[in-house]
């Protein structure tokens, strides 16, 4: 059976100005949990977007898909350890801010901690476009979105992170 995407969240709710919550490994690791992680990454293609993080649906909980070069992963409780000093304009826009694009400075290379989803915790470093996904998913996760960060907000273009 195909899995229903979840609908999309958008400003202003409130929720998405809240800071989540962290998960356990044991509730990540239950068939439900997993069930909702595949209707994120559903939901993520679906409305075209290369990231989405758990507010957007709205389910406060620090759990992320990112739209790797190999393919959607799921990171959870996922922190920036390191972020290089030279950063990037990137063009952002976001599923949950239809209409609004603009530009933000990001770091060129964050180095993160996750657990995937089977519970393990890994390290790595994420460069270029996966770089910048990451930063905007965990501002997600802390409540803050791209236009609070962003200039030259447009209407047209960018990528949906
Ligand atoms: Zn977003």
């Amino acid at each position: 059976m195909a899995l229903t995407p979840f609908s999309v969240v958008t400003e202003p709710t409130p929720s998405l100005r809240e800071r989540s919550r962290e998960l356990r490994v044991d509730e990540v690791t239950t068939p439900e949990f997993q069930a909702y992680l595949d209707r994120l990454i559903v939901t993520m293609f679906e409305k075209d977007g290369v990231g989405i993080a758990s507010p957007q649906v709205g389910q406060n909980i620090r759990a992320i898909v990112v739209n790797m070069p190999q393919g959607a992963e799921c990171f959870i409780n996922p922190e920036i350890l390191k972020k290089s000093e030279q950063l990037v304009d990137s063009e952002e826009g976001c599923l949950s801010v239809p209409g609004k694009y603009g530009i933000v400075k990001r770091h060129k290379k964050v180095t993160i901690r996750a657990m995937n989803r089977h519970g393990r915790t890994m390290e790595f470093e994420a460069k270029q476009f996966t770089a910048i996904i990451f930063q905007h998913e965990i501002d997600h996760l802390d409540g803050v979105l791209f236009i609070d960060k962003a200039r030259d907000i447009h209407t047209t273009g960018g990528k949906h992170i």
